[in-house]
């Protein structure tokens, strides 16, 4: 399995990275966040895209797909594009679709919808993954996910403060992309605001026995303190730990 991190930034966008977006195998986003378009169109993959599956809406995790959604009608694209996300996500995609006065006839290809409402659904894609997703702690309605291809897999948390679903949904993965926001330090902050710490991400990632953990969603406030935090993750987790940057590729 091939990931490649888009999009690794949390809060605000900065000159180095964008909002969060991870590409699996050239053909299934987590998250689109702001900024992902313009990554599919360097790596030239943006034609390959067939499932984009969305954490939460939260500005920083799905805008991006107005303009991918726009690039694929100004190029007629046809074969139909799947969005799975938490329940709303199908009357406010076409709501912001409508209020950016989008003609109905731009519309060259379908759209399929699939909604999650409860923890613990499976999806099985037409592609050979299948999609676990459970229910996490965030301000907003927010789904992690879990790829499983052949016997390989991969586990996102989008945003979340720290709780047992995570863990159990990234048992035994081959690698956790967990968020931490915040320093260990700020770890009271984080959890207020619903966001995670390199600690906590390490500490699920050691329960749920994961091979390697990658942190992103860190704050541009903390681009200085990158190392420290990879420094925090590595006390509380034996496995490997990366900080990857925008377009970096991590395989499994
Ligand atoms: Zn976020
Ligand atoms: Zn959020």
């Amino acid at each position: 399995m091939k990931i490649i991190f888009l999009g690794t930034t949390g809060s605000y966008i900065s000159k180095t990275r964008t909002y969060p977006s991870i590409l699996i195998n050239d053909d299934l986003l987590l998250d689109c966040g702001e900024g992902t378009t313009q990554k599919l169109l360097i790596l030239e993959v943006i034609n390959t895209i067939n499932t984009i599956c969305i954490t939460h809406l939260h500005n920083d995790h799905f805008m991006g797909i107005f303009s991918l959604l726009w690039y694929y009608w100004i190029n007629q694209r046809k074969k139909p594009i799947t969005i799975i996300g938490p329940s709303k996500i199908e009357s406010t995609v076409n709501t912001i679709l409508k209020l950016a006065n989008t003609p109905e006839d731009m519309k060259s290809c379908e759209i399929k919808f699939i909604e999650l409402h409860n923890s613990n659904e499976k999806i099985q894609l037409d592609v050979d993954y299948r999609v676990i997703c459970k229910k996490m702690v965030h301000k907003t309605l927010t789904f992690g996910y879990k790829i499983v291809e052949n016997h390989k897999s991969v586990c996102y948390s989008g945003d979340m403060k720290p709780n047992e679903n995570i863990t159990a949904l990234a048992n035994n993965c081959d690698l956790l992309i967990c968020e931490a926001t915040f320093p260990d330090k700020m770890a009271s902050v984080a959890h207020n605001l619903y966001h995670s710490t390199p600690r906590d991400a390490a500490e699920i990632a050691s329960k749920a026995n994961a091979k390697s953990l990658a942190l992103i969603h860190i704050s541009p406030m903390f681009s200085k303190l990158i190392q420290k935090f990879k420094k925090q993750a590595e006390k509380n987790f034996k496995g490997n730990v990366i900080i990857p940057n925008d377009l970096e590729v991590f395989h499994i």
